[in-house]
């Protein structure tokens, strides 16, 4: 067993923009309580959260990635995440496994766009906050302004713990031993505002605190675990990573003042299906059935397939038998470890909110659910509402004979990030790898190239058209043939209706009195989705339709499958003729940014795209941030233009959206080309 218990452990995600200085801060913070001798440097590449080679190189982190270090008798987990958004997939997959997420904001650069989107996040899930100004020693930063800032942003709730003094190179506290001057704003001013803001909270409390004027940090813990809890208190803590400054008092804050794992408030999980079912209470209890919930999957070039894991109830050892997800066969454990990085350190076991990693488990992939119980096989976490990927590349192998090695690293890569995935359009004979922009793909391709060896040809892939239909319409088709022997018989009679958009296909069988009998009804339903997955009009998969088989006949002896799916087919294309079909375009979230003085020539482009601009936010002094919506299908050289318009400064992400209705002569072109194909 580990020489700490559940509640001794403090989980804390360091999030924020890029280049805010979180790998730094986790390297001070490993500094400070011992774990390493020496601080690595992002620029040399040898912080401890920042193995991986290609991190390395691009001196960002592009991974979730797991430290812990011992203070004060608590045992604090961090992990530090990657500030791009096209790499949101491991930050936010990891805000599951904390308690406590504290978003880290550059002193100098101030608030940015990641900034406001982590804080929503991180409060949409009902998680703890806390917020970190770092860089308080670097050149220009106006901390007063910024605290003004944070607070007008995010709430009076947001309040300082500690505040910066000697001109940065230092912290006052302002909780524990209030003393001390500060750069510009009272100790004991900022003293009261967070005494008055927890005691709110507590009746009794607020009564002692008004008789005496004071009262312990002791009695305000739990008044401040509530506050934290309801998003009641957003403690601010000024640090710099590279000074040193504020470091021991984050340290001191993280281990006396965040929640352990009972007192946060623990992600839902959900037994049944989809997000309908029954919320099942995990206690963090180490007693109980064991339930975690495998929130990351790395491959280690030496160790093979790492599955990383928070407990959430019950004891995992090493000799643990665990079954994943709905799986009969139990798995063994075997080794279980702790991360540092990228060391793996063997321990023989995890306590309730402790994070660990087995090794070498085929049947651990991202938001798998790990228990010892069948009672818990339809067990699963909330969906995590990840960013969908749109961007796009059609891949194909450069050399030939290495299709199976292409496939296998774009599964391995596609495992380690939950928001790129892999799709096969058969119509085009294309494997498109999706991501959330241009930067997500490309280091997806260094990926395959420098850890997996493998190197690809890439191309614009076609765009994921869909057909659906307007109306309500009828359709009839009777099959019948007599050869020889026996015959083939089946009528069919089918009512098709338009869903709300992206409902999808449902399939309903109002037949009455065995005019179809029950078991050629399947049968039916094969030929409608024959053509609902390869499209009736323009070869796009449909979506969106009701179809109601409501009528037909059939024939006691020539009755067979193969007629009822044929006269489903023919039924369905008979009534979607009738329905007014349309051909449906994907319209995609852009997210670009550039240079300031490149927005006019972005916003023109775009809507030379029939795209639009819908706002546009500061990222830096230089730096704009320009919202949009824009049909993916303009966007295909999208890239190349924005590379040329910001002279290669610019990037963007997409987010998809919806789909609409294409113009009338995109619809024309896409049907008249499918025609001219069906009569090759
Ligand atoms: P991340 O992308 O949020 O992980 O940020 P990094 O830790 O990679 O830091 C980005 C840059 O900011 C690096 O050049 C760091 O050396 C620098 N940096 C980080 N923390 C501090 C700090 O407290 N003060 C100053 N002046 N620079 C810092």
């Amino acid at each position: 067993m580990p020489a700490y218990t559940t509640e001794d452990i403090r989980n804390v995600a360091l999030v924020g923009h890029a280049a805010c200085g979180k790998t730094t801060l986790t390297e001070a913070l490993l500094l400070k309580a011992g774990v390493i001798n020496s601080m690595g440097s992002v620029e040399k590449g040898t912080t401890v959260s920042d193995f991986d080679p290609l991190e390395q190189k691009h001196q960002h982190s592009l991974n979730a990635s797991i430290v812990s270090l011992d203070y004060e008798n608590h045992h604090i987990n961090l992990i530090d995440t990657p500030g791009y958004p096209d790499f949101m997939g491991p930050t936010l997959s990891a805000l599951p496994a904390v308690e406590t997420v504290a978003v880290v904001i550059s002193a100098n650069a101030g608030i940015e766009s990641m900034t406001r989107k982590l804080m929503d996040w991180a409060a949409g899930r009902k998680l703890c906050r806390m917020i970190v100004v770092n860089k308080i020693d670097a050149e220009g930063a106006d901390l007063a302004s910024l605290y003004r800032a944070i607070q007008e942003s995010f709430g009076k709730e947001c309040l300082a713990i500690n505040l910066p003094a000697k001109n940065g190179a230092g912290v006052a506290d302002c909780f524990f031993n209030a003393s001390g001057e500060t750069g510009f704003s009272s100790v004991e001013e900022a003293h009261t505002a967070i005494v008055d803001q927890t005691v709110e909270l507590d009746e009794e409390l607020m009564e002692a605190y008004l008789e005496q004027g004071e009262v312990s940090p002791e009695q305000l813990h739990d008044p401040f675990e509530q506050a934290l809890r309801e998003g009641h208190l957003v403690p601010v803590c000024f640090t710099s990573a590279l000074t040193g400054a504020g470091i021991d008092h984050l340290l001191q804050m993280s281990s006396r003042l965040l929640p352990n794992p009972k007192e946060g408030n623990p992600p839902a999980f959900v037994n049944g299906s989809g997000d309908e079912g029954t919320i099942v209470n995990v206690e963090p209890d180490p007693n109980k059935h064991a339930v975690a919930h495998a929130f990351k999957i790395s491959f280690d070039p030496f160790v093979g397939k790492l599955g990383i894991f928070r407990v959430h109830q019950g004891t995992i050892t090493k000799d643990s038998q665990l079954f994943a997800n709905d799986a009969r066969k139990a798995l063994k454990v075997g080794h279980l470890f702790k991360l540092q990085g990228k060391k793996h350190i063997e321990v023989d076991a995890g306590v309730p909110g402790d994070i660990c990693t087995v090794a070498k488990v085929d049947q651990i992939t991202f938001d798998t659910v790990l228990h010892d119980s069948h009672d818990e096989d339809g067990l699963h976490l909330r969906s995590l509402d990840l960013p969908a990927p749109v961007a796009g590349l059609a891949i194909s192998p450069k050399s030939r004979g290495d299709e199976q090695k292409v496939s296998d690293s774009l599964h391995k890569i596609v495992e380690e990030d939950p928001c790129l995935r892999i799709e096969r359009n058969p119509a085009a004979n294309e494997t498109v790898l999706r991501g959330l922009g241009e930067l997500h793909l490309r280091i997806a391709l260094e990926r395959m190239s420098t850890q997996f060896n493998v190197e690809v040809k890439t191309s614009i892939p076609t765009v994921p058209y869909r057909e659906t239909i307007t109306k309500k319409a009828e359709g009839h088709s009777r099959h019948k043939k007599q050869t020889g022997g026996a015959g083939q018989f089946g009528e069919v009679f089918i009512r098709v209706e338009p869903l709300p958009r992206g409902t999808g296909f449902e399939f309903v069988n109002a037949v009455v009195g065995g005019v179809i009998p029950s078991q050629f009804i399947p049968a039916v339903e094969k030929g409608v989705r024959q053509v609902f997955d390869s499209g009736a009009i323009a070869g796009f998969p449909m979506q969106d339709v009701r179809v109601t088989v409501y009528d037909g006949k059939h024939h006691p002896v020539d009755s067979k499958e193969v007629a009822f799916v044929s006269a489903g087919k023919k039924a369905f294309i008979d009534a979607i003729e009738k329905a007014k079909p349309i051909v449906l375009e994907p319209i995609v979230d852009v997210e670009v940014t550039a240079p300031n003085d490149n927005m006019g020539d972005v916003a023109g482009d775009l809507s030379s795209r029939r795209g639009r601009v819908s706002s546009t936010d500061s990222v830096s002094a230089n730096t704009i941030s320009i919202l949009g919506q824009a049909p993916l299908g303009e966007l295909g050289d999208f890239q190349s233009r924005l590379k040329s318009i910001t002279g290669g400064e610019g990037s963007f992400s997409l987010q998809f959206k919806d789909y609409e209705q294409a113009p009338a002569d995109l619809q024309q072109k896409l049907v008249g080309a499918y025609q001219r194909k069906d009569e090759d």
